[in-house]
């Protein structure tokens, strides 16, 4: 990562947040009986997973790659069956539908959200989709129950790749149970962390026992948790219990995270009141995000700006992705699909930390580095 003088990682968007809480259940886990991924601390985290989302099914996995793979996987669609996804998401969420051979489809964002762009996708008809896609970036809420209306009329399996949305809600409900499958990512910088990790939800137990099946080595289970092998394919993408015992500690947190990351986006948004060429970016009427990030629209071109603000020692996380449309990425560019939407929020937007390590101070210091970017140093720029 590039720092500068004026650097302090505290103002980095990476805040690992590991305390004595983690550290014992790490250790208590040491005296578990068992080691591998069937070990009985997996259910438990399971169980911890299904009760904060109110989802009958979870499954624990090794990664959030792992885990959009394996809900896939359980829709047993046809080899090369469209799936459509957002030029507005990470390698991530791509990669897995190339890789078992479906085919990726791009899909236009609205103009003010990332939310798919409805008409867009009803001009997809002749492509056959079978499954769709959705990624609220930086867990910014939007309409999400016109999205699954939208899926379930049109018979098109919604998969809901959450991992910036932990606890992210519109009208009280939260993302990750509007989709047939919801997946979540625990690598390190996501806000529940374990280092590496992900899981899957969902509210149909047939899909759950898929998932496991694949994720087991092709097992079949019985109710009493008993198992055969050799009747199914499958492979292994467990999750160690290691990381079960940290997963379970960090979701007891997580409410009181999401919460104090609340308050850092209160002061934040205040203390860039006077910068008006930054404008938040727009979230459901009456929601409010869970402060995985901020993101603000910012007015004109970047101009350089978001280098600057990086060497300032505030990288803005479109900066650390290289963000831009996924189809302008050379493996993926034989999918493009122009998609207007996407490429102009792509170019006009910046995030900012609000994560729950900042200060008082670096709150200030975030909000005048960023007016001496965004705000002077902008209408020098076009005055001259
Ligand atoms: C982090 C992330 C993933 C999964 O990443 P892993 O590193 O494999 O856990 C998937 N989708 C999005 C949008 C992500 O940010």
């Amino acid at each position: 990562m590039q720092t500068s003088a004026k650097t302090s990682r505290q103002l980095q968007n990476l805040h690992i947040h590991f305390d004595e809480i983690d550290l014992h259940a790490v250790t208590r886990a040491f005296n578990s009986t068992s080691f591998s991924g069937r070990s009985p601390i997996i259910a438990d985290y399971e169980a911890v997973i299904s009760a904060y989302f109110g989802s009958p099914h979870a499954l624990a996995c090794s990664n959030g790659t792992v885990a959009i793979e394996l809900a896939l996987r359980s829709l047993e669609l046809k080899p090369g069956a469209a799936v459509a996804v957002p030029p507005t998401a990470p390698v991530m969420t791509i990669l897995p539908v190339i890789s078992l051979g479906l085919r990726p489809v791009f899909y236009d964002v609205r103009p003010d959200s990332f939310a798919p762009d409805l008409d867009d996708l009803r001009s997809l008809s002749a492509e056959g989709i079978a499954a769709l896609i959705t990624v609220p970036m930086w867990g910014y809420p939007w309409d999400m129950e016109a999205v699954a209306g939208f899926c379930s009329s049109n018979g098109i399996a919604l998969i809901e790749d959450c991992a910036h949305a932990f606890g992210t809600e519109m009208n009280g409900r939260k993302f990750g149970t509007f989709g047939d499958i919801a997946t979540f990512s625990t690598h390190e910088r996501k806000l529940v962390s374990t280092g590496e990790g992900g899981f899957c939800i969902t509210p149909h137990a047939h899909l759950h026992e898929r998932m496991r099946t694949w994720q087991h080595h092709g097992a079949l289970f019985d109710a009493s948790g008993a198992y055969r092998v050799g009747e199914r394919i499958g492979s292994n993408s467990k999750l160690a219990p290691l990381c079960a015992a940290l997963g379970i500690s960090q979701f007891a947190r997580l409410d009181i995270k999401i919460a104090s990351r609340r308050a850092v986006v209160a002061r934040l948004r205040e203390a860039l009141k006077p910068c008006k060429t930054l404008v938040e970016f727009n979230r459901y009427p009456g929601s409010e995000i869970n402060g995985y990030a901020m993101v603000f629209w910012f007015e004109g071109e970047d101009r350089g700006r978001s280098q600057l603000l990086a060497a300032s020692g505030i990288q803005s996380d479109t900066v650390r992705y290289n963000y831009k449309p996924l189809y302008h990425a050379p493996a993926f560019a034989r999918y493009a699909r122009p998609c207007p939407n996407a490429e102009k929020l792509i170019g006009s937007i910046i995030t900012l930390p609000c994560h729950e390590g900042l200060s008082e101070n670096d709150i200030c210091e975030i909000a005048a580095v960023v007016e001496d970017i965004y705000g002077r140093d902008y209408r020098r720029s076009v005055a001259s």
